[in-house]
């Protein structure tokens, strides 16, 4: 059985990391914060003292951090992966970062035999729970088919997208979707409070039809139950905004959508609402009018 490394136990990595070892895989973990490792260790993890140690005892090193610079930092930084990687080994990074980063990160591992693929993931908090994760892999092909019983102790709807780079390509026009559906939600409900409707049976009639969709079903209630914890927070939704923003430069052509969304988390981020889980995007509107009240528990 593969040994694997695992890098970055947070609201992601961490249910995904059990999901590892629920699965059989030998798991070594590492986090910045070790304190988040300690459910892993009670669950039969070892704790490794850097990521290159990571490298050093394990077939695959997955990482699952913030962004772009975090995968490098945890890569080539003193005491990274790269310092610990051989020949034959894989890297998987599960994060959703720079494409055009990825393709580079990717040669530069190649330079010492180490195989890397992207596979950022989509489904919240409650996917990788749940085991239900949709997860988007680019690289060789052979590569992923050798990964493919990692991918599916996570996972649930595995894509091969094609090379190096494409399966954080692939994540960008999901988030591009997702967020502007979120933007769609967050409207609704707020045309819901201003024509006077009562929100939960508006919610419960619109969700059967045209109008349904992911963010409805999870993100809806949580507004109505005044829920702005982060599943997914505000600062990483935003962040892969950015990413989308360069993305869309290096294609060309006109994406007004995802332009709109971008600039709205831009303000919800300035604003201070980092913390917040994205669902926290309509108090831009209780904040900036002062005349919507916060939604209060079923009703809006
Ligand atoms: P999170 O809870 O903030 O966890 C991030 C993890 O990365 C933490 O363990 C953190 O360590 C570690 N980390 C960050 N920067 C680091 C660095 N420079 N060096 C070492 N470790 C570092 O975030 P998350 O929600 O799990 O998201 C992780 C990734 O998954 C992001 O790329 C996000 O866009 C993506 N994603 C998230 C969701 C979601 O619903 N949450 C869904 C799909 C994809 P500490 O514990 O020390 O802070």
């Amino acid at each position: 059985m593969l040994r694997v490394g695992f890098i970055g136990t947070g609201i992601m990595g961490q249910p995904m990391a059990i999901n590892l070892l629920k699965a059989g895989f030998p798991l070594m973990v590492f986090n910045r914060t070790k304190s988040r490792c300690e459910p892993l260790v009670a669950l039969g993890a070892a704790v490794g003292r850097s990521a290159r140690e990571l490298a050093e005892q394990s077939d695959v090193v997955i990482a699952i951090v913030s962004d772009t610079s975090d995968v490098e930092q945890v890569l080539f930084s003193e005491g990274g992966v790269w310092h610990g990687v051989r020949q034959g080994m894989t890297f998987i990074d599960m994060s959703t970062i720079s494409p055009r980063a990825t393709v580079q990160f990717s040669k530069r591992l190649l330079e010492k035999g180490c195989e890397m693929l992207d596979a950022p993931v989509s489904g919240g908090e409650r996917g990788a729970r749940e085991k239900t994760l949709g997860i988007m892999v680019g690289g060789k092909r052979d590569v992923f088919d050798r990964c493919l019983t990692l991918f599916q102790a996570m996972g649930k709807t595995i894509t091969y997208a094609g090379p190096s780079g494409n399966g954080q390509k692939t994540k960008l026009v999901n988030q591009v979707v997702a967020a502007i559906n979120l933007l769609a939600v967050v409207e609704g409900l707020r045309l819901v409070r201003a024509a006077g409707l009562d929100a939960e049976p508006t919610v419960r009639a619109i969700s059967s039809g045209a109008a349904s969709s992911w963010m409805l079903t999870n993100l809806a209630p949580k507004i109505l139950n005044n829920d702005f914890a982060p599943g997914f927070s505000i600062r990483l939704q935003s962040k892969d905004l950015n990413l989308v923003t360069q993305f869309i430069a290096d294609v060309g052509g006109q994406f007004p959508g995802a332009q709109l969304v971008s600039s709205l988390f831009a303000e919800a981020l300035r604003r201070g609402f980092g913390e917040a889980g994205n669902q926290g995007l309509i108090n831009l509107w209780n904040e900036a009018g002062g005349q919507e009240p916060p939604m209060a528990s079923g009703k809006v």
